[in-house]
């Protein structure tokens, strides 16, 4: 049966890779992007989000059947918290009730391995909060001080946090709605692409995501796990966060952690 799944981010990398696995499986994609999608919006503001929500609601019919978050950013600024937490946590919220509606709804969040790297605590309070003003604030001090370092992960780590936190609240599992994350190690696409190309930070990233099974993913290697976590057949896995990155979580965590 075909499905309706909105996609973020979908013009570019692993959301472009999850829209080309969805449509060749039959399914129809609504993506939402700053650029060639069906919904063009910007999920870094309060009334990109709405805007986003709306127009989704229009173009599906009030019935979407799957969502997967894929928009982000990971060069630092002001804007990556806005971006890579409330661009997927308003939007999930705002479409809970669309989702509600379709027989087997999937939620499937893209973290990273990056949420499991040391974080700045007040930033990610202040996210789990629904804060956003002082998330901007706490990203700028932490620009201007030299520290951007931890931007990008305290993002993601607050996004895994509230999909946990999300996953079984009332009006979600018990309504039939999974949410899960899907946490990528290195992935060859345009945000990883500079990173590759320069031979020091290369040499850092190695170092800091090790990934002894196949090395660096493709999108298309992500977009078959979403596949998975997607799949109305799988239907009591919720709140989880899989680790798509070569084994790298479980080489740096070690094998008391699961
Ligand atoms: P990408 O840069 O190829 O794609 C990101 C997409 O997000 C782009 O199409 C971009 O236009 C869109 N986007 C950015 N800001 C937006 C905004 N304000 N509003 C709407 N859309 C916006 O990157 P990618 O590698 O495909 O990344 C996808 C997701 O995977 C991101 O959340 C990223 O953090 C995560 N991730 C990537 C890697 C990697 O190595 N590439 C690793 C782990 C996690």
């Amino acid at each position: 049966m075909s499905r309706l799944v909105v996609v973020t981010g979908a013009a570019s990398g692993i959301g472009a890779a999850v829209r080309a696995m969805l449509e060749e499986g039959g399914d129809r994609v609504l993506g939402v992007d700053l650029r060639d999608a069906e919904v063009v919006a910007d999920l870094g503001t309060a009334a990109g989000r709405a805007a986003a929500v709306a127009g989704v609601l229009e173009q599906s019919g009030g019935v979407v059947d799957g969502l997967v978050t894929c928009a982000g950013l990971s060069v630092p600024s002001v804007a990556l918290p806005s971006v890579n937490f409330f661009g997927t946590t308003e939007l999930v919220d705002g479409l809970r009730p669309a989702l509600a509606g379709a027989s087997a709804p999937r939620v499937v969040l893209i973290g990273s391995i990056s949420g499991t790297q040391p974080v700045d605590d007040a930033l990610v309070d202040a996210l789990l909060a629904g804060d956003e003003p002082a998330a901007r604030g706490l990203a700028e001090a932490a620009l201007s001080d030299g520290r951007p370092q931890q931007l990008y992960p305290s993002s993601k780590a607050a996004l895994a946090r509230w999909a946990r936190r999300t996953a079984v609240a009332p009006g979600w599992a018990d309504a039939g709605i999974a949410v899960n994350v899907v946490a990528p190690g290195v992935v060859l696409t345009a945000m990883s692409a500079a990173l590759i190309a320069d031979p020091q930070m290369k040499a850092v990233m190695d170092a800091a995501v090790p990934m002894p099974l196949h090395g660096y993913a493709q999108p298309e290697d992500i977009a078959r796990a979403v596949g998975v976590l997607l799949s109305p057949s799988l239907t009591h896995v919720t709140g989880q966060v899989l680790y798509v990155d070569g084994g790298a979580e479980t080489t740096l965590r070690g094998p008391s952690r699961f």
